[in-house]
């Protein structure tokens, strides 16, 4: 089949989008609901399908800085939402026994020190690490200090790169209100029959176990794991990465809060996989990662179960996934957004990024006017590139520790990696250069952070550094460490800040 033929095939022709039709109405489901009505309501309907018979999942509690352009689109207020979803601030990630046991480095959302045009901040670090002129590397970064000493501000004039941690449920709810404010309309029901055209193959409308047929002309699979339209109907595949990221299951429990809430999540490895711990204002949520070779469903919840503080509210949940990507995210007249395009991992909090980004990168390509393949191709390519990119620094973590203490760990230091991380680490190495590919959602000081915490040294650095005297570079670096002290110690505490910025209703 030539080119031109393919292209009348997937192609209805004069077929304006004016009907969208999101299933499933969990985390995504609900960002595509409000996003899609409030920027487009005008010149499409929204209607969301879900089922009150099937749960959402119910994790997906910490996000990353991104997650404000996304409330920056849809007018939101910091303060009333975080309110409405028990949030509280989050600063970055603690690492605890990555590297090894017993050693800890946090990736915070900050930048480090002070870069020059040439070489980032970690050059003059490095000198000064062998002239014994520097301490920790997030000395020299506000976020990362306020982080180790649960502070917390947010104040005109002080860009403080955060995110929240946040309840899911709660989040999806307070989405909904702002679908339903511009125009969005909810089905319930369980969707149990997917209509295609016969030529074409586009999804033409769902079918609920009540008989309701409900039609359209773009379908968001928001659907979770089950990928309901993507998978079961259009049979898109899926490339499995579990080679690269083995964990496959996972444990989520929530407990009773002990003590302040920090302004970061933890993440600690364990001997087959990782715990987190995500502070909210009325409660945590803890969860154990962890790859079902090593360790059964049973021990995986002993070990969860004996390193949590405070009474569980809930029962353990085992969930069971396959790390790896949807081969394409947008295929006929289908996008997949959520647990259906596919999973990385949970390890950076870089799902509802990703549904969040899937959602802007539709609304600029938005097919108004009828689907075209060049469309359809380009939200492919800047989905696949951005996920290949993230698959690359979650792998790191795991590939680049010292620990050998478990079979786990033995396996994770030995695994083949991609050639693109491979040469990333190289570089680094040989020179401490690290470059962001454009759009890439990790920048440079997340990668030296994780790096660096991880046990990975440059061997030299960028010789720039040297045209500073010993004693300039000694002025230099004090200074900032100076600095980032004294304007992190007038931030108040986190719990503080919260009390007087966003106390939920459920604290009073
Ligand atoms: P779901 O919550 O599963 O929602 C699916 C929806 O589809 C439901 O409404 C359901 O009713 C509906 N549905 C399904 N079948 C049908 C049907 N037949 N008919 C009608 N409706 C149907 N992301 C982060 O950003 N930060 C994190 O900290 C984080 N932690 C995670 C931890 C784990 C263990 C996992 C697995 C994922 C995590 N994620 C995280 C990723 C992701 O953010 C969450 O999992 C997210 O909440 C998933 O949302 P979803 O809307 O894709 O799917």
């Amino acid at each position: 089949m030539n080119k031109q033929t393919a292209k009348q095939v997937n192609m209805p022709v004069n077929m304006p989008v004016k009907k969208v039709v999101i299933a499933g109405g969990g985390t995504a489901g609900w960002m595509a609901a409000a996003a899609i009505s409030k920027l487009l309501g005008k010149a499409v309907s929204v209607t969301l399908v879900e089922s009150d018979q099937i749960p959402t999942i119910g994790v997906g509690e910490a996000t990353i800085p991104t997650l404000h352009i996304l409330h920056q689109l849809l007018g939101i207020n910091e303060a009333e939402f975080m309110v409405a979803t028990n949030a509280t601030f989050k600063l970055g990630i603690s690492f605890e026994n990555w590297k090894d046991l017993d050693q800890d480095y946090i990736h915070s959302f900050g930048y480090l020190g002070q870069d020059c045009w040439a070489c980032g901040f970690h050059h003059f670090w490095r000198k000064g690490l062998d002239l014994g002129l520097v301490s920790e590397i997030g000395d020299y970064c506000p976020e990362h200090l306020a982080s180790r000493e649960g502070r917390f501000a947010v104040m005109a004039n002080q860009d403080l790169n955060h995110a929240y941690h946040l309840d899911a449920g709660l989040y999806a709810k307070f989405l909904q209100g702002i679908a339903f404010k511009h125009g969005g309309e909810r089905v319930e029901g369980k969707i149990s029959q997917v209509h295609q055209d016969n030529h074409t193959g586009f999804i033409t409308a769902v079918t609920l176990d009540n008989g309701q047929h409900v039609s359209g002309d773009l379908f968001i699979d928001c659907t979770g794991f089950r990928g309901l339209l993507i998978e079961q109907a259009l049979h898109t595949g899926f490339d499995d990465w579990s080679h690269y990221l083995p964990c496959n299951s996972a444990i989520a429990v929530q407990t009773e809060t002990v003590g302040a809430p920090v302004p970061y999540t933890r993440s600690i490895a364990r001997d087959a996989g990782w715990q987190w711990r995500i502070p909210l204002q009325n409660r945590t949520g803890n969860g154990f990662v962890f790859c079902d070779k090593y360790i059964s469903n049973e021990q995986a919840i002993d070990t969860l179960l004996s390193n949590i503080e405070g009474k569980t509210l809930n029962d353990p949940r085992v969930i069971k996934y396959t790390t790896g990507t949807r081969r394409q995210h947008w295929n006929k007249n289908c996008i997949a957004v959520g647990l259906s395009g596919g999973f990385v991992e949970p390890l950076e909090s870089t799902g509802i990024h990703l549904f969040q980004k899937a959602i802007v990168r539709l609304l600029q390509l938005f097919p108004h006017t009828g689907i075209d393949d060049a469309i359809v191709d380009e939200f492919n390519k800047q989905t696949q590139e951005e996920m290949d990119n993230i698959r690359d620094f979650i792998v790191l973590h795991y590939y680049q520790t010292e620990r050998n203490d478990t079979a786990f760990w033995r396996h994770c230091a030995n695994m083949a990696i991609p050639d693109s991380l491979k040469h990333r680490m190289a570089l680094f190495k040989e020179s401490g250069r690290v470059f962001k590919k454009a759009e890439e959602l990790f920048g440079e000081a997340s990668w030296v952070q994780v790096m660096m915490g991880q046990g990975l040294l440059p061997d030299q650095y960028h010789p720039i550094v040297d045209q500073m005297s010993e004693q300039e570079l000694a002025n230099f670096l004090n200074r900032i460490k100076q600095n980032t002290s004294k304007k992190v110690a007038s931030w108040p505490s986190h719990i503080d800040f919260i009390n007087h910025y966003c106390r939920s209703k459920m604290m009073t």
